[in-house]
């Protein structure tokens, strides 16, 4: 994997790490092979946290990741369904984060991949689930054709965001079509 790929997700878990407390509640909206919500789960002691992908293999592997981690697995609701509506979250669980690391499945099929459609109905949802202070961090790639679209119809719906509501900052490699890191911090 070239540097640059690394890097922008060393970044966003560095974010994470900085925002969130050991009890806060989290979201892995794409959990794919697991390392993010390894991470996650490191992160957030007695938190509770909700593992999302439409794939089985991916809920199944993140399920195997975490177990062989250690990962006290009552605290964590795998959830093999899309993250469009995020309507399996319990009303009284606050989420101060939802990560979306998007596109497909390192390894597997290149045509199973996160949609604009579905993306951005499910960005405009956890918007309003996050709490104050809470933020969604998103991971696009561009470098792949349904990852442009995508990522053209998220940079879209920030340009209509409500800007005295959420701060947005966008960290790029300066090289075409690099891996972008979109993080959106809800002030209010
Ligand atoms: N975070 C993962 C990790 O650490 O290994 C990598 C995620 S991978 C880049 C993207 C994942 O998004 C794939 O596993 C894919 O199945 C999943 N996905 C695609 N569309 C989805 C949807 N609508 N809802 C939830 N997951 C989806």
């Amino acid at each position: 994997m070239a540097t640059y790929l690394q890097e922008h997700l060393q970044l966003a878990h560095d974010l994470w790490k900085k925002l969130l407390d050991s009890s806060d509640n989290a979201i892995d909206a794409t959990c794919g092979n697991g390392k993010d919500s390894l991470f996650l789960a490191s992160t957030l002691s007695t938190g509770l946290m909700f593992c999302y992908d439409i794939q089985k293999k991916a809920i199944e592997n993140t399920h195997k990741l975490l177990k062989e981690h250690a990962v006290d697995l009552n605290k964590i609701t795998f959830i093999n369904s899309s993250h469009e509506t995020f309507s399996e979250i319990p009303n009284c669980v606050p989420i101060k984060l939802i990560t979306y690391n998007l596109g497909y499945l390192p390894g597997s099929d290149k045509s199973i991949t996160t949609m604009k459609e579905s993306t951005v109905n499910s960005i405009h949802k956890g918007l309003n689930l996050i709490v104050e202070g809470g933020a969604l961090s998103i991971t696009t790639y561009s470098g792949h054709l349904e990852g442009e679209k995508e990522q053209l119809e998220i940079f879209s719906l920030l340009d209509h965001l409500d800007k005295t509501q959420f701060v947005i900052s966008v960290y790029q490699w300066p090289k075409a079509k690099a891996p972008c890191l979109i993080w959106i911090k809800k002030t209010k």
